[in-house]
């Protein structure tokens, strides 16, 4: 409904300079004609530099999967929003599942790491989605309206119309179990609605992503949904050809 498609590639913990090389030039000129898509690489840290190297003045955006909540300081190991700012990053994947249970990330922590980037002018990509056990004992919503609650909560509503939703359901990533069509847009419209509660103008407006094992042979029919914009993709993004076709199925 008036909103552009947006799709993001998370890398994840995969590439070398010369596989990177190769398939940032190859989604570079494969995208070229999108229409009314955007789209975005999410690498890893020691790659960034090289994504701006071949992205700078290209339609394709780059970003990081991770960010301190801190601005800088004695944080060993921490990457700050200041420094992906200084990197050219318009994006960050926030609160990702993979961080949020490998790394013990809980919603505060999330919710400072979405504070931080905003502070900066990076979007934030804030990830929210149930595990399998609760969706099966019915609490899906009240998990996702957690982790969104927190975030405006310490935020601000006002935050969210310079941010992008990504409903991963963790039973869905790197598992090749797709939610139905059907099953992620009834989570999108729920995610719409909670944010309408606040500011019904910034639920219609913001950019609502699906991921879990979007390829480009499911991409289309999920994205034909009226409340899913577009999709953060894992696995398929380190193929070019399944991102490009999946950049390509956003079009609308
Ligand atoms: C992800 O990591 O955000 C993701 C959706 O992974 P995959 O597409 O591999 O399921």
């Amino acid at each position: 409904m008036g909103r552009a498609g947006f799709v993001a590639g998370n890398w994840k913990m995969h590439g070398s300079l010369a596989r990177n090389q190769e398939l940032l030039e190859a989604v570079v000129s494969g995208t070229r004609s999108l229409q009314n898509v955007s789209c975005a690489v999410c690498v890893p840290y020691p790659y960034i530099v090289q994504a701006q190297s071949v992205l700078e003045g290209s339609h394709v955006a780059w970003g990081g999967q991770n960010v301190s909540q801190y601005h800088h300081g004695a944080y060993t190991g921490e990457v700050s929003a200041d420094m992906l700012t200084d990197l050219g990053c318009r994006y960050v994947i926030v609160g990702h599942s993979e961080r949020r249970i490998l790394f013990g990330e809980e919603n505060r922590v999330v919710a400072e790491k979405f504070r931080a980037a905003q502070e900066c002018s990076i979007t934030p990509i804030l990830c929210v989605g149930e595990t399998l056990a609760q969706r099966e004992s019915g609490e899906a919503e009240q998990v996702i309206a957690t982790q969104l609650d927190v975030v405006i909560d310490l935020a601000g509503i006002e935050t969210l119309r310079h941010s992008v939703i990504a409903y991963e359901p963790v039973w869905a990533i790197g598992t090749g179990k797709t939610a139905t069509p059907q099953q992620a847009q009834d989570v999108h419209e729920f995610i719409r609605s909670r944010i309408a509660v606040h500011n019904s103008k910034i639920a219609g407006d913001i950019q609502i992503l699906y991921g879990g094992s979007v390829k480009a042979d499911n991409a289309r029919e999920l994205f034909a949904m009226p409340d899913i914009d577009g999709g953060l993709i894992g696995g398929a993004s380190l193929v070019a050809a399944e991102f490009i076709s999946i950049c390509l199925a956003a079009q609308n």
